[in-house]
């Protein structure tokens, strides 16, 4: 079964959609991943872009990023309202940071340690908020993460104190 049916991307989608930075790109830098698989009418993420890193020739086709242009700073991540783009951090060899969008209470504030969610809404381990910072009341959230699960943590929960 595919997104189409579950409602959730896997990574082996992503890739075969040539959805995913290549990992020279990855290991150099932040940069972009925009899960948005199907061919809507929607172009906000190609607007948002002050680096015109993301291409789309009809509003209707899946955006495509040119990684070489993407510099990973984030401000298309909560601008997109189906809250489906993401920057990966892959350049320190101990830790991932990943900056994803958030909607929920309560607000985010750095430090506060974090459950960190699959595509799923499955609990996959704790970690760190290191910046948040808001976009007409949606948040991008940079995270510190397990290096090895930058491309299944895709959401985070913040309890309440
Ligand atoms: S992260 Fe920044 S440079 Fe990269 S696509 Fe988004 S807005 Fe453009
Ligand atoms: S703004 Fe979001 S939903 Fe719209 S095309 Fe870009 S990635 Fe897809």
């Amino acid at each position: 079964m595919g997104f189409k049916e579950t409602g959730v991307i896997t990574p082996r989608e992503l890739e075969e959609k040539g959805l995913l930075p290549p990992k020279e790109r990855l290991e150099k830098g932040p940069v972009v991943i925009i899960e948005c698989p199907e061919e809507i009418p929607c172009n906000i993420c190609v607007d948002a872009c002050p680096f015109n890193a993301i291409i789309m020739d009809k509003i209707y086709e899946i955006p495509r990023v040119q990684w070489d242009k993407c510099t990973g700073c984030g401000t298309c991540v909560p601008q997109c309202p189906g809250l489906a783009i993401f920057v990966v951090d892959l350049s320190k060899p101990d830790k991932a940071l990943l900056t994803l969008p958030y909607e929920f209470k309560p607000e985010p504030t750095k430090g506060a340690e974090v459950d960190l969610l699959d595509r799923e809404g499955r609990v996959v381990g704790k970690g760190k908020i290191v910046n948040a910072r808001v976009y007409d009341k949606t948040w991008a959230v940079t995270v510190e993460i397990p290096r090895d699960k930058w491309l299944e943590v895709r959401g985070i929960w913040i309890p309440r104190k």
